[in-house]
């Protein structure tokens, strides 16, 4: 790979765009995924914010499940915000019965968790300082899932509280696989994405 990673962004539904300028401006080239032509093309991959329901059903009806479960297999990089954390998940809770996801994140995650008289909400969040420095995240939520068992292999790397709960998991790696409840791209912070960037270029 060049020192430019070309990351490719799932373009079934949600938001896109965002993610593509945040890649862009961590340094990456960003390409939009439609096909397993375009797939092909690329050394990682964002699963944007959206519906997981719908991203589901367009990636089978696409033809594109089983080839992206293939490429988390073989180590590709990947991160997925808010749906896209959903898609990354072996196990959801709260799921459509005939929801199926990408897989490959020793997790569960719930969707929906945070209730739904509350359907967005905005707040200051620590990520582990030592990979994210000191600064809080202002973390947007929308619809948000919580990440509510993680397998042994998995890393925690931001919690929130929750009606006075604290330690609701929202921010996860394992190896090659990033995730987040909440939504980078859509605050100019750029930490998540520099941070995944660097991950597809030690990937490398
Ligand atoms: N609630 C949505 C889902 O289940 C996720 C919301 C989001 O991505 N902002 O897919």
């Amino acid at each position: 790979m060049s020192t430019t990673p070309r990351i490719g962004v799932l373009a079934l539904q949600g938001d896109v765009r965002e993610h593509e300028a945040a890649l862009t401006a961590s340094g990456a080239v960003a390409l939009r995924v439609r096909s397993v032509e375009d797939l092909d093309q690329v050394d990682a991959l964002v699963v944007p914010g959206g519906e997981s329901t719908t991203m589901s059903n367009l990636a089978l009806r696409w033809g594109l499940m089983d080839p992206l479960r293939a490429r988390v297999a073989s180590g590709m990089p990947v991160y997925g915000s808010c749906a896209g954390m959903i898609m990354l998940a072996d196990r959801i809770e709260g799921g459509r019965p005939d929801q199926e996801t990408i897989g490959g994140l020793d997790v569960t995650v719930r969707r929906n968790a945070f209730g739904r008289q509350v359907d967005s909400f905005e707040t200051n969040l620590h990520m582990t300082a030592a990979t994210f420095g000191d600064r809080p995240f202002h973390a947007v939520f929308i619809r948000a899932p919580w990440v509510e068992q993680v397998g042994d292999a998995v890393t925690v790397l931001g919690t929130v509280t929750e009606h006075g709960v604290p330690g609701r998991i929202v921010a996860v790696q394992q190896g090659h696989l990033l995730a987040t409840s909440f939504h980078p791209e859509l605050t100019g912070d750029l930490r998540v994405h520099e941070y995944f960037v660097e991950m597809v270029r030690e990937q490398a």
